[in-house]
């Protein structure tokens, strides 16, 4: 067997934005907890669901592609009993789109079983999994999580602590796991803090972690705090223990989960996510005013920053735009065509409320330019005199490898066009994107402690092998012009 302490593992994964969720509580209705939990943390991942339970000796788990209710039914859920459980929502973005890759993923070894669920994005978990196949370990997903719990597995004679810390000395990269074991659950957030994950605790027993604290209080539980970056939970019949397995060198939150990925209900890191929205709003008014008739929100994760502008500048809040609530995200169409079309299903414009108007409408970002631009075409289409775009994040120019989806740096329109060319590019009348200092200021938190290398390509850990395999080396000038 190969000492996999002696190598150095690098490389390019899929990515995936996903929810997690674990629960340790003697209750009858533990899987409709799991579940509850599940479908709060939907907006993390429309792709498929999926549960696991344990009772102390049996593990029980069921997953499948598609929401939360389409996953799970009363029958189902039933059938799901135990004192301990896991559930995942999965969002992936490589095209590798089968039940296969749905979690938690549940192995059995020797000495029990472990169940897994992951969010996050290894960046060396394709090299780790090619020196297990040379060892002769075989995989049956193409998912980084397959190869943390087969890890755990193989260092599980060293006892769950020990096992755990061994695995995360190889693996590098994003992630917040719930680890599911007969009669344990272990929660882990990365070293830098970069995926969140938050504890919570029931009155009458028993401990809840999840992705986010929305996922609390639809199950009654208290928010009892963060887990810290680098910081193991351990949760048993004992009761509950904390293992700082890394110590907490510098913390890179990432940014993006305020701007647009957490529900604006959670507090993340002492933060609410609502607040930091309506505050990048203020800040956006304060950075690009402008005069105009009504401030409108891209429903829904902009309404907060549009109130924000609106109350700051004084311009009146309305809506300009409707949104079809059965329509998935436009984001993970795969062709361009097909997102565009997505785009107009979607987002409707009342005609009534924008005729004649100046609008300045709010986005929360601007990726790939898809939505700017069929927004305004749409707004001016139907009527609007003129439309004025203010964005709650910086120019998006760096792709991410930590688990946000966003493409490659040539399929990102800041990363090759100026703020002037884009404005050009999606028709507006003006276009403007709050700083970074203004974006860090609307979280109330230094700039240090946040990954903001979408926003600056500062990497808080080495991607260079990512990059190359993604065609986005950094010697690859694609901002010719500054914002
Ligand atoms: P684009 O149309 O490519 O410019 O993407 C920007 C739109 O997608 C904005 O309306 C955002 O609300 C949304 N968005 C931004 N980041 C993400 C993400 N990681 N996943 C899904 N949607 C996103």
């Amino acid at each position: 067997m190969k000492n996999f302490q002696q190598q150095d593992f690098t490389d390019e994964k899929l990515k995936e934005e996903c929810g997690v969720v674990g629960i340790y509580k003697n209750d009858a209705m533990l899987s409709k907890y799991l579940y509850y939990g599940l479908y709060t943390l939907q907006h993390r991942g429309e792709e498929s669901a999926g549960i696991a339970v344990s009772d102390g000796a049996r593990t029980e788990y069921h997953k499948g592609m598609g929401l939360v209710p389409e996953v799970f039914n009363d029958d189902i859920l039933a059938k799901m009993k135990g004192n301990v459980g896991i559930g995942h929502v999965r969002y992936s973005t490589s095209g590798e789109s089968y039940v296969e890759n749905a979690q938690p993923l549940v192995v059995r070894y020797r000495g029990g079983s472990i169940a897994l669920a992951h969010n996050g994005n290894l960046v060396n978990g394709e090299k780790i999994r090619r020196s297990l196949e040379d060892d002769g370990v075989v995989f049956q997903t193409s998912i980084d999580t397959e190869v943390i719990v087969n890890l755990l597995a193989r260092y599980s004679s060293d006892g769950t602590v020990e096992s755990v810390k061994r695995t995360l000395d190889l693996v590098k990269g994003a992630y917040a796991l719930v680890i599911m074991k007969e009669n344990e659950l272990i929660g882990v957030r990365d070293p830098l803090g970069l995926r969140p994950l938050s504890l919570g605790q029931f009155a009458d027993g028993g401990y809840v972690l999840a992705s986010e604290t929305c996922a609390f209080d639809v199950m009654d539980a208290e928010f009892v705090r963060e887990v810290e970056p680098g910081e193991m939970i351990r949760i048993t019949k004992e009761g509950l223990e904390s293992i700082q397995y890394k110590k907490l060198e510098k913390r890179a939150s990432c940014i993006f989960e305020y701007i647009y990925f957490a529900r604006p209900d959670s507090v993340l890191d002492g933060v609410s996510v609502y607040e930091a929205r309506l505050n990048a709003g203020k800040i956006l008014a304060k950075e690009h005013p402008v005069k105009a008739d009504m401030v409108a929100p891209v429903p829904d994760s902009s309404i907060p920053a549009a109130l924000g502008y609106a109350q700051a500048s004084g311009i009146p809040y309305g809506d300009a735009l409707m949104k079809n609530k059965y329509i998935g995200r436009t984001f993970i169409q795969p062709e361009q065509s097909l997102r565009e079309i997505a785009v107009k299903l979607k987002l409707i414009p009342f005609r009534e409320n924008i005729k004649g108007k100046s609008i300045v409408i709010i986005d929360d970002s601007i990726v790939r330019g898809t939505t700017s631009r069929r927004i305004v075409h749409s707004l001016k289409k139907a009527g609007a005199r003129e439309v004025h775009v203010r964005i709650s994040s910086p120019p998006v120019v760096g792709s991410c490898y930590f688990g946000i989806d966003t493409p490659h740096r040539r399929s990102l329109i800041a990363a090759t066009q100026n703020v002037e060319e884009i404005r050009k590019t999606i028709g507006a009348d003006s276009l403007g994107f709050i700083s970074i200092d203004g974006l860090t200021e609307s979280i109330g938190t230094h700039r240090d402690r946040f990954c903001l290398a979408c926003f600056d390509q500062k990497y808080p850990m080495d991607v260079k092998e990512q990059q190359k395999a993604n065609g986005d080396g950094p010697e690859k000038t694609f901002n010719r012009l500054q914002p």
